[in-house]
């Protein structure tokens, strides 16, 4: 198995927190992953560029865009940062994965205001699973359940090297260099005809971290299954149990629903966000959480929550 080089710092920074309109304290919805210098950002309501500025992301920087649904609240903000992008002569290339009638959301504005100046990748997602793959990580969505067709999103970092023990090779015999090398990285070596195999030197693979993100969302089987054993799961929390009728006429979660679900799926960590304007004391949604899973907060605008690296062995 191909193990990626030791994690990276990952840190989560919301950048908009507000249901489908904004507010005094709330902008659209917008969060960003950094993962060392990459992004990965999930939605870009409006204003997010101007979030960006503020909480020193950079616009030139790998990025991948989850966009979890064309409903305004979540998309308006993406002529903005392609403006911006190519005003700062931004060259790398910008891919953004989305549901169906992506592409001509895009078209519709690039057509009038001109195209970015970069490469923007758009990719329709037709089916759940795996979107994406590179080194570091992997990239899953899932069906939302909401008004309109929508995706959730799962970024799952790949495992990484268990500890190393040099005193254990140099006792099979193994040189330093090259070889030292190839153990640490899940591969078996030969010395002398032997077979040394990475687990006789190394601790067990331990697990890559994993974040999801809801979208707007019913509660969802798959939402579940996706969360399992996730460090955050980032949640829509639109109502309170009192409307939860409501809830399920617009498809939207309440927070003790999300708390279900991070119960459910043992997250270490569940954000609610998309917090309703109804709410100007989101410490009401939090009590109603915390009565159904203790590990809660409330998304703030620009609050940052660091991802620590996981020490637990990989899952059987
Ligand atoms: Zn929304
Ligand atoms: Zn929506």
């Amino acid at each position: 198995m191909r193990v990626s080089p030791a994690g990276v710092e990952m840190r989560l920074i919301f950048l908009g927190t507000s249901g489908s309109m904004p507010t005094d304290a709330r902008g659209s919805s917008s969060v960003v992953l950094k993962l060392g210098r990459d992004l990965v950002m999930f939605d870009c309501g409006e204003g997010t560029q101007r979030q960006m500025v503020r909480a020193r992301v950079g616009f030139r920087r790998n990025m991948i865009l989850l966009v979890s649904h064309l409903h305004g609240d979540h998309v308006l903000g993406i002529p903005g940062l392609l403006q911006t992008m190519s005003l700062l002569r931004r060259e790398r290339q910008l891919d953004v994965y989305g549901p169906k009638g992506l592409i001509d959301y895009v078209k519709a504005f690039t057509e009038s205001l001109g195209g970015p100046t970069f490469p923007v990748i758009l990719h329709e997602v037709q089916e759940p699973g795996v979107i994406h793959e590179d080194e570091r990580m992997m990239i899953m969505a899932i069906r939302s359940q909401h008004i309109v067709e929508g995706l959730g999103f799962g970024v799952v970092e790949k495992p990484r090297p268990g500890r190393f023990h040099p005193e254990r090779a140099r006792a099979l015999g193994v040189p330093e260099g090259g070889l030292w090398h190839r153990l640490q990285h899940g591969g078996e070596v030969t010395v002398d005809g032997v077979v040394v195999r990475p687990e006789m030197v190394t601790d067990p693979i331990r697990r890559g971290r994993r974040i999801v993100y809801s979208g707007d969302t019913r509660p969802t089987g798959e939402l579940v299954e996706l969360s399992r054993g996730a460090d955050v799961l980032i949640h829509e929390a639109t109502f309170m149990d009192d409307l939860k009728e409501r809830a399920a006429e617009d498809g939207h979660s309440t927070a003790a629903e999300a708390a279900e679900t991070a119960r459910e799926a043992c997250v270490k960590t569940l954000v609610l966000t998309h917090i309703s304007s109804r709410y100007p004391d989101p410490d009401v949604l939090l009590c109603e959480a915390k009565k159904v899973f203790g590990g809660v907060v409330v998304a703030e605008d620009l609050m940052e929550l660091e991802v620590p690296l996981d020490e637990g062995p990989q899952a059987a």
